[in-house]
């Protein structure tokens, strides 16, 4: 699936429209080079499951865990999760730093969803699990971001 979105704006509902879909257990790869739009979309996915901490990518921790989901959140598969993963590999060396860790733990347990961004780097993180895929990057024009959904 191809997505346009035609500014930040639009990557933050299209994030929040993802959001809506989760049942919890999901792995988000996120694919795309610097500015693509990454923590934007995952910005949408922590609002639409209702986190109201500031999203910003853990370059540097390469990992940050929500855990302030509220029962503000309506609707009821929403409420199964209770905890969002938001990894960034961009500075690791492989994969093998993030399993030292502990991200593994999260991934596809229940009532978890974990977002990898520059996911395409720690590929072996994923062996045998099943992974949606976005890969995303520049449009036609300034603002637009080309956004493709693998599930
Ligand atoms: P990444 O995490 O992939 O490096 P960010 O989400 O941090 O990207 O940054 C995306 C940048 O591009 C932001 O400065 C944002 O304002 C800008 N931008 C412009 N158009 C869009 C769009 N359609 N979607 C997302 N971000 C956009
Ligand atoms: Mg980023």
């Amino acid at each position: 699936m191809k997505i346009i979105t035609k500014n930040q704006k639009e990557t933050i509902e299209l994030g929040k429209e993802i959001a809506r879909q989760l049942r919890g257990r999901e792995i988000i790869a996120l694919e795309g080079d610097l500015g693509a739009g990454k923590t934007t979309l995952i910005k949408g996915i922590a609002r639409g499951l209702g986190t109201r901490k500031a999203i910003t990518s853990p370059t540097f921790v390469l990992m940050k865990v929500y855990t302030d989901f509220t029962d503000k959140i309506h609707g009821l598969h929403r409420l199964r999760i209770k905890r969002l993963v938001h990894v960034d590999a961009y500075r690791v060396k492989d994969w093998r730093d993030l399993r030292d860790i502990g991200v593994e733990e999260y991934l596809g347990e229940k009532n978890s969803v974990v977002v990898i961004e520059w996911a395409e780097r720690v590929k072996k993180l994923f062996h045998g699990k099943k992974v949606i895929w976005i890969k995303m990057g520049l449009g036609k024009k300034e603002n637009e971001r080309e956004i493709i959904i693998r599930k």
